[in-house]
């Protein structure tokens, strides 16, 4: 292991959508690559937000996905603990180092005073005042206030916060990894709130106060967060040192049809944004994930590589092992990328096709046995799926095209064949039946054989009997070959199907 360690830190406030599990992904590569430890750390300090379930929902994510972190709060390695709401006692004392400094204060302003700053202060050309350097000199805070009636309010425990004092007219610069050199006027940031007053660090302290004393020494996170860096690369100024500071690399925003992607887009226009199926835990409301979609883990992370990634070449199907080698910071674009749900099912289709039978056995097994589609015999399923699987775009399309194989269709589409059907259709196939019926080897050659020499005899056209017989054996117009399905479900069950169907097709001439 190299002293490079990068980290995930979700909140535990919701399902985990496309762009958290891509932030995962780049961490999980860059970490592979550089033999770095990938840390996911809990950032549960917004209390009002926390939702239950929804940490032990982003673990199952990441296990799906196969990008699990070396340290964790289920794997704690030496900087735990791993859930800030843990670590709360850690966070005040360097809210009280940066007042100790000059760079923050103690605010005792109540919620009432906060209303009136805003509309005392709102005017055409600022329409929604900030706690700034125009403001905070007339509120009610440790720079106002003498230092005795400060420490008398903090020793009768009056409800405050620490706030930043966001220094006036400072160009604030970093390098990021993905965009150079940014720069910000420290003047635009308002005096964000640094300690709560629960106690609880905001996510602003936390992040650099965790990201240090876990010695991070790259921090990957989205685009959303690049207004916040200014306050964090002055707090990381203010008590750690610039020069000890992560890398930050701000990836770039994942667009859909209309903007920035956003959660309610899945719903409006049918494609899972979450990795997994999440349920609501106030409505209740199911959000269909991609998992059960149909996608594979494989796809879903390929997918996701290439929404903000590419190697410089053409290439766009990468196993997770090619991605470790080809991944690097300095190739992911600037610019947003665009969802595109067709592109996700072509990622899946290409997946499916080169899968093994060992990597699909298990989960179209288990898809089938919800249809009530039993499989007792391994090597008849490899070949089934074997045969199929290019005609399948999603995992659920094997009911369809790998379920007739093992279970007689209850159905038969009658409609496909009724208009051309008659006497001696029904002729040629009951003949067919007994043809096959002495064929003592049941192989592909031999039925069609015996097919094509009775056509030959019978003067019918071959495409005017294949249809009806696909249908007899298959259900509908679907399937591979049809002679291959034949060879596969065996004599016995080939000539019920073409009987039982005989009979249905008769009754509708
Ligand atoms: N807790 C933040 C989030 O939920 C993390 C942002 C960061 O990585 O700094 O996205």
């Amino acid at each position: 292991m190299s002293n490079v360690r990068v980290r995930f830190a979700p909140s535990p406030t919701g399902g985990l959508h496309l762009g958290g599990v891509r932030t995962v992904l780049y961490n999980y590569l860059f970490a592979r690559k550089h033999q770095a430890t990938f840390v996911l750390r809990i950032e549960d300090t917004d209390q009002t937000r926390f939702v239950e379930g929804a940490e032990q929902y982003i673990f199952d994510c990441l296990k799906w996905c196969g990008l699990e972190p070396d340290e964790s709060t289920q794997k704690p390695g030496e900087y735990g603990p791993y859930r800030q709401s843990e670590r709360k006692d850690i966070y005040r004392k360097y809210g009280e180092e940066l007042i100790s400094k000059g760079f923050a204060y103690y605010a005792f302003d109540t919620p009432e005073e906060l209303e009136k700053m805003r509309s005392d202060f709102k005017s055409d050309t600022n329409p929604s005042p900030q706690y700034d350097g125009n403001v905070r000199y007339k509120m009610k805070n440790s720079l106002t206030l003498s230092k005795e009636e400060t420490d008398k309010l903090l020793a009768t425990k009056v409800k405050h916060v620490i706030r930043i004092k966001m220094p006036e007219h400072e160009t604030i610069s970093f390098t990021d990894m993905i965009h150079g050199e940014v720069n910000f006027d420290s003047s635009v940031v308002d005096d964000k709130v640094l300690l709560k007053a629960d106690g609880m660090p905001t996510y602003h302290l936390a992040v650099v106060v965790d990201d240090a004393l876990m010695k991070i020494t790259h921090a990957f996170r989205g685009e959303e967060w690049l207004s916040s860096a200014p306050v964090h690369i002055l707090l990381w100024k203010y008590l750690f040192g610039l020069e000890n500071m992560p890398q930050w690399a701000h990836l770039p925003l994942i667009m859909g049809p209309n903007g920035k992607l956003s959660k309610r887009d899945g719903a409006k226009y049918g494609f899972p944004v979450f990795a997994m199926n999440w349920t609501d835990h106030k409505t209740g409301e199911l959000t269909e994930g991609f998992r059960e979609k149909g996608f594979l883990p494989e796809a879903f992370i390929n997918l996701l590589a290439v929404l903000g990634w590419n190697d410089g070449s053409e290439q766009e199907i990468f196993s997770l092992e090619e991605m470790v080698e080809k991944f690097s910071m300095d190739r992911v674009h600037k610019a947003g990328a665009k969802f595109d749900f067709e592109k996700a099912r072509w990622f899946n289709h290409e997946w499916i096709k080169k899968s093994e039978f060992k990597s699909l056995n298990s989960k179209v097994r288990e898809l089938l046995e919800a249809e009530n589609i039993q499989i007792i015999d391994d090597p008849q399923f490899e070949k089934v799926i074997e045969l199929v699987k290019e005609r399948c775009t999603l995992l659920p399309d094997f009911v369809q095209q790998a379920g007739f194989f093992f279970k007689t269709p209850e159905t038969l589409d009658v409609d496909a064949v009724k208009s051309k059907w008659n006497v001696d259709k029904a002729g040629f196939f009951n003949e067919y039946c007994g043809l096959i019926k002495g064929i003592s080897d049941w192989k592909l050659d031999n039925i069609e054989n015996a097919f094509k020499d009775l056509v030959a005899e019978k003067n019918i056209r071959p495409g005017e009997l294949l249809l009806p017989l696909r249908v007899m054996l298959v259900g509908g117009k679907f399937g591979p070959a049809v002679f291959q399905i034949a060879e596969l479900i065996g004599k016995e069950e080939t000539i019920k199907r073409i009987k039982n169907a005989l009979t249905i097709f008769n009754q509708s001439i």
